[in-house]
């Protein structure tokens, strides 16, 4: 049985951040969005990582969010929002294994779970939807594409709330990719967002600041940006 002993905490923290930001609790949110509106102080690099799905540290007054370029766009939405927590309530660096200090990384995973699909927008959609314990393949692939979430976080979801059975999550644990093609969506959710190495968010944008301000010599500014793999904006 999977834990869930803080899950009602976790989500009420993930409602503090949407209500912080302006983001009602029932529609879905651009987690991407969110990193470069509501953050000035937030870089993500998405790199490829062997085995690791996300890693965040603080370096002074900046945050750095790593991202596994390698994983589907759901994976990566899900994976800032559990870099988020560490950011925000670990304050300390962190690499996601899976390894280490297991309490926290089920705290960022509920967080992360609950940030991107409130428990109240899971009930009122439940309720809308004519869902009580009886979620059948479709149902859950219509509300992960609606909910913009992973078919492995939702049903793991859905299985820590015990609207679902472990025969039923077993079941449901497999490939949706061609099932949801043929119910009429695209694919955007279970390919990369960004498959290359690259970096979006505050320090490329402070980069150019400092340039602007003749703080910084070009050879450097090309230096910082190639070091964050924006190979096209150097000339
Ligand atoms: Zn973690």
């Amino acid at each position: 049985m999977i834990k869930n002993e803080y899950y009602y905490e976790m989500n009420e923290l993930a409602n503090e951040c949407r209500r912080e930001w302006f983001i009602n609790e029932n529609v879905p949110i651009d987690i991407f969005n969110v990193i470069m509106n509501k953050f000035d102080d937030v870089t993500i690099v998405f790199m490829n990582m062997e085995n690791i799905s996300g890693a965040s540290t603080i370096i002074g007054k900046s945050k750095l969010i790593f991202i596994n370029s390698k994983e589907s766009y759901a994976r990566q939405r899900f994976n800032i929002a559990h870099e988020l927590y560490h950011l925000r309530f670990d304050n300390r660096s962190v690499t996601c294994t899976g390894e280490e200090n297991k309490e926290n990384e089920n705290k960022a995973d509920q967080f992360a779970s609950c940030l991107l699909l409130p428990h109240g927008a899971l009930c009122h959609y439940e309720k809308i939807n004519h869902l009580k314990n009886n979620w059948t393949l479709e149902d859950i692939i219509n509300a992960e594409q609606f909910f913009q979430i992973s078919h492995q976080a939702f049903i793991w979801r859905l299985r820590l709330l015990e609207k679902i059975t472990f025969e039923d999550y077993n079941k449901f644990k497999v490939s949706i990719k061609n099932k949801a093609l043929n119910m009429g969506y695209d694919t955007k959710l279970y390919q990369p967002y960004h498959e290359t190495n690259c970096t979006m968010g505050s320090y490329i944008n402070k980069v150019n600041k400092l340039f602007d301000k003749d703080l910084i010599s070009p050879g450097l500014r090309d230096e910082l940006l190639l070091d964050a793999f924006y190979y096209d904006k150097v000339w």
